[in-house]
């Protein structure tokens, strides 16, 4: 039995991609292991988005090095946004590894895999913009089999300027809305009970597809499929962010009223800089616009911390930004450098030493403003999609004591015990306490 291992480094679309690998492995014949030691052929898939995924990376592929000087047969893979920017570049610093291929060339696993066997030697091959792809049609391995990612559209045209996804990505690229429909029948037909629709930029979803379709009447035509309870989607670009959406979010049940919706910061002198087409008080507008329509949204948020140019005040008004948004939860990244972007090459980077400091600042801001809404929520009675549960009594051999773990609609996580034959239900769940990270309930009847 020859076994393979797939790590994934990065964001939702590589953990969607690597379930794509998955499936294609086993189909080639591989067993599927979540023990890397005893793998055959260990695939590697890489995140570019910021210096610190790619150290991982290229630290993970090092100790590699180790392993297969002690086991000669095996064979390691690389692939993701890394993979496409480097090509050949990675055996030249990784002469260990047998296989490199693009964000484009994933359905080519089986034939790039069998080329490497039956050559002996090592296998290169990145697809670009201009060749024919095609993504989407294979066996996926999901990992979660009541929650599943589905890809609506990739690539994007925006180019911020410290973002490397229009260069590891290509430009932007709609999935037709039939195959789309048809692989949510087929996952609602599988007993899964919640989608959430990926692309890095959802709100442009339709545009170049031959026939008339946006992202708010994609939504309406999912809410309608049967067995289907929750809907959500990520990433969202502010400046795409309409009311037509919001109407649609508002219209269809099955929609939760989470949204992720990128900040990056709250200077109108850096988003310029950064190329985001929108000012702060534009995404505050919008921030509005959805409150009006639902009151009970929750946003959570990305923002950027010493973006080359940010000064103190810049500073000051994304911590302004924050406090009048009130946002669930915030990711928080430092700036840093990135091959072919833009900002790259901008003079006046902010030193790690300041970055650190104004990251720390801006946590401690978000910690509590998370603690809060969390607590705000003690009381209330929330729908809890129930997608886990550990026994109490060690062995469950009772039935009966489970830690059940589910999220709401505003995707927070909710601990509770219950029978385990709720895993996989929506119940409502009284909510006793909260954490800064998540919180406790009891299920109602
Ligand atoms: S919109 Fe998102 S994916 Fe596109 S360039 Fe900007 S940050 Fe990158």
């Amino acid at each position: 039995m020859v076994k393979a291992y797939v790590k994934t480094f990065g964001c939702q679309m590589n953990e969607h991609d690597s379930e794509r690998m998955r499936g294609l492995l086993h189909k080639v014949g591989y067993t599927l292991t979540p023990d890397e030691a005893e793998a055959d052929f260990i695939l590697i898939n890489t995140c570019s988005i910021r210096e610190k995924a790619e150290q991982k990376a290229f630290s993970h592929l090092g100790r590699l090095k180790l392993r297969k000087a002690k086991k000669p047969g095996l064979r390691i893979g690389v692939c993701g946004c890394i993979a496409q920017r480097e090509g050949e570049r990675i055996i030249r610093r990784a002469p260990h590894v047998d296989l490199v291929f693009g964000t484009k060339n994933i359905h080519r696993l089986p034939q790039l895999i069998e080329k490497m066997i039956k050559t002996k030697r090592r296998v290169i091959e990145i697809y670009d913009d201009r060749e024919r792809w095609q993504q989407f049609g294979c066996e996926i391995e999901r990992d979660n089999p009541i929650r599943a990612w589905v890809t609506i559209m990739q690539g994007c045209n925006n180019y911020c300027t410290y973002c490397v996804v229009p260069y590891v990505r290509g430009s932007e690229w709609s999935r037709p809305a039939q195959e789309i429909l048809a692989e949510i029948r087929d996952l609602a037909a599988n007993g899964y009970k919640e989608v959430t629709l990926l692309g890095h930029n959802v709100n442009s979803y339709g545009r170049g597809l031959d026939q008339e379709i946006n992202f708010p009447a994609l939504l309406r035509a999912i809410d309608q499929i049967e067995g289907i309870e929750r809907i959500r989607f990520t990433t969202s670009h502010p400046k795409d962010f309409s009311e037509e959406l919001v109407e649609a979010i508002a219209d269809c049940p099955k929609v939760c009223e989470h949204i992720h919706l990128p900040f990056q910061s709250g200077s109108d002198k850096i988003l310029k800089s950064m190329n985001r087409n929108y000012t702060a008080a534009e995404y505050i507008d919008k921030v509005n616009m959805l409150r009006a329509k639902i009151p009970q949204a929750g946003i959570t948020s990305d923002v950027i911390v010493g973006f080359p140019t940010e000064e103190e005040a810049d500073f000051q008004q994304t911590l302004r930004l924050i406090e009048e948004v009130q946002f669930e939860g915030l990711f928080t990244f430092l700036y840093s450098r990135r091959p072919q972007t833009a900002a790259g090459n901008f003079a006046q980077q902010v030193p790690n030493s300041i970055k650190q400091k104004r990251f720390e600042i801006l946590l401690e801001i978000q910690n509590r403003i998370s603690s809060e809404r969390n607590e705000s929520l003690v009381g209330t009675q929330q729908e809890v999609l129930i997608e886990e549960g550990k026994a109490l009594d060690g062995d469950g051999t009772s039935g009966r004591e489970y830690l059940l773990r589910g999220r709401t609609r505003l995707n927070k996580i909710v601990e509770f015990t219950g029978p385990p034959d709720q895993i996989g239900k929506l119940r409502q769940v009284k909510i006793t306490k909260a954490n800064r990270f998540n919180l406790e309930g009891i299920m109602l009847p």
